[in-house]
Formats: C-alpha cells, sequence, structure tokens
C-alpha cells in the first residue's frame, strides 16, 4: 500500500552517488507525523511507510513527495497519474495553459546559472511537444510553481528534488524543492539537471513513476511497489504497462543516475494523451 515514492529517489541520482531510495532511512527518524497527518497521508492514497515531518511542518511522503497537511486534504482521493502512469487529477488546461514557474538566482538561497540553465533546458523540453500546457520561467515570485532550494543538510546528503501532484481544482502543484548543487558538488550536466527537474515539473502535473509498481526497475535492491492507492496510478494509453530502464529510459523512472533522459517515446504519447 505504498504509493508514490518518487522524486526524491529520483534524486538518487548518480547511482553510486547517492544510492536513491536507500536514503529513505535517513529520512525516518526526524519528525513522525501525527495521527491526523497520517490518515491524510492514507487518504490521499500515499504510503505512510517512511513518512516524516520537516521542520518546515511539510510531510515527506514517499521519498520526494513534499506536501502540507492542507494540501493532502484539499487532493481528492485517487487523483494522482504517472508518466505512463498519471494521477487522477490533472491539470485543467480548458485546451491551452501557460504554468509560470520562478526561481531565484544567486546568493546563498539562489541557483547558480546552470542550475537555471537547466531549468530552462527542462521547460524547453516540453515545449518542444506542442502540448495544451506550456511552461515559461519568469523572474519575479508569483509564478505557478516556485522552485526553490532544499535544505542544505538535505542537499548535501544527496536529495536531489520533490515535488508534489495536481490539486483537485485543477492546477499544478505549487513547488518543487531542489537541490541547488547538482551542478557544483556533483558535476551534473545541464542535460542531467534538466531531467531532474523535467521529472519534478512531471510530478506537478500529474505524472506519476513509470516504475511505480516495482521501483527496484530503476532504483535496484528489493522489489517496492509503491502503489495505487486512492490517488490513482492510471495506466496512459499506449504506453507499457511494465517498465524496462533498457529500452525506455524514460524521464520518469524512481531513481535517476544523474544523466540525460530526454523524453522517450513512450514519454511523449503520455504527454500528448495527458495534454
Ligand atoms: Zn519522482
Amino acid at each position: 500500500m505504498k504509493k508514490i515514492y518518487s522524486v526524491l529517489c529520483a534524486a538518487a541520482i548518480s547511482g553510486a552517488i547517492f544510492t536513491s531510495c536507500s536514503d529513505t532511512e535517513e529520512f525516518r527518524n526526524p519528525n513522525m507525523p501525527s495521527s491526523e497527518e497520517l490518515s491524510a497521508i492514507e487518504s490521499a492514497g500515499f504510503s505512510i511507510n517512511g513518512a516524516f515531518k520537516s521542520d518546515d511542518g511539510s510531510l515527506w511522503i514517499e521519498n520526494d513527495i513534499n506536501l502540507t497537511l492542507e494540501q493532502l486534504k484539499g487532493m481528492k482521493p485517487g487523483s494522482i497519474v504517472n508518466e505512463q502512469y498519471s494521477t487522477d487529477n490533472l491539470v485543467l488546461t480548458n485546451g491551452s495553459r501557460l504554468v509560470t514557474m520562478y526561481a531565484p538566482e544567486g546568493g546563498n538561497s539562489g541557483y547558480s546559472p546552470g542550475m537555471i540553465a537547466g531549468l530552462d533546458e527542462a521547460i524547453a523540453r516540453y515545449n518542444a511537444q506542442n502540448l495544451e500546457i506550456t511552461f515559461q520561467r519568469i523572474t519575479t515570485d508569483n509564478a505557478d510553481i516556485r522552485m526553490t532550494r532544499l535544505r542544505k543538510g538535505d542537499e548535501r546528503r544527496g536529495i536531489l528534488g520533490s515535488a508534489g501532484f495536481p490539486t483537485a481544482a485543477g492546477d499544478p502543484h505549487n513547488e518543487i524543492k531542489m537541490s541547488g548543487i547538482l551542478e557544483s558538488t556533483y558535476n551534473l550536466s545541464t542535460a542531467g539537471i534538466a531531467t531532474i527537474i523535467a521529472h519534478e515539473m512531471g510530478h506537478c502535473v500529474g505524472f506519476r513513476h513509470t516504475d511505480f509498481f516495482d521501483r527496484s526497475i530503476s532504483c535496484g535492491g528489493s522489489p517496492s511497489n509503491e502503489g495505487a492507492s486512492t490517488v490513482g496510478a492510471n495506466h496512459i494509453p499506449g504506453t507499457p504497462t511494465g517498465a524496462n530502464p533498457s529500452t525506455d529510459l524514460s524521464f520518469m523512472l524512481s531513481c535517476t543516475d544523474g544523466g540525460d533522459r530526454p523524453f522517450t517515446g513512450n514519454d511523449q504519447i503520455a504527454l500528448d494523451f495527458l495534454y
């Protein structure tokens, strides 16, 4: 009955460096969610395994999902989609919708030019697909999706990023927490950084992990099913029900080695179907 795991693990970036999902242990010790929070997590269809409360009061769920209690309560049961699997809630486009994004630049809490280049590349990848949803980076802090730095300690221990899922009202999840040291410390290329940001953006608009049913496909280790739960893991027509990284290195696989994963043919089918 686990559910979505994700992004963070995606964070599992460079295999050797961050062994992804095995970082989970570290996430378990901090703050235990209250019974109300655990209940809200389950009601939204996520697994409570490994869930913990951050210092800022938000909840970390299934590795890379970061939501507040209010956001959880706003999710109608069964609303999450995956790449080739998606949540029940999707972003309402009414034929065409521009989603703006903002990321602070420079300084201790902002991003380096290389990280911003990665964000721009991720946006360009989506926009090149001619979807009903398009993205645009703006430089004022009033965007639909804010990309902000993870806590420094989390960045140092190899967390790559996190995100949430669309709201019941049809809006994208409004925040991506992304490591700011992917370039400086982990030496990822712009394309590799873009891949991770595109993955988090994918969650924000309703993608679940391509291998949600068995994270070990991309993360290694023991088989682990994130589960469909009540949030939903809807198979996207036209895409495989399985996940095979050797033939389809989807950007929505649970874990990544930090390399470049441009949209595969199946990713594009999924994007076209959803948007
Ligand atoms: Zn993910």
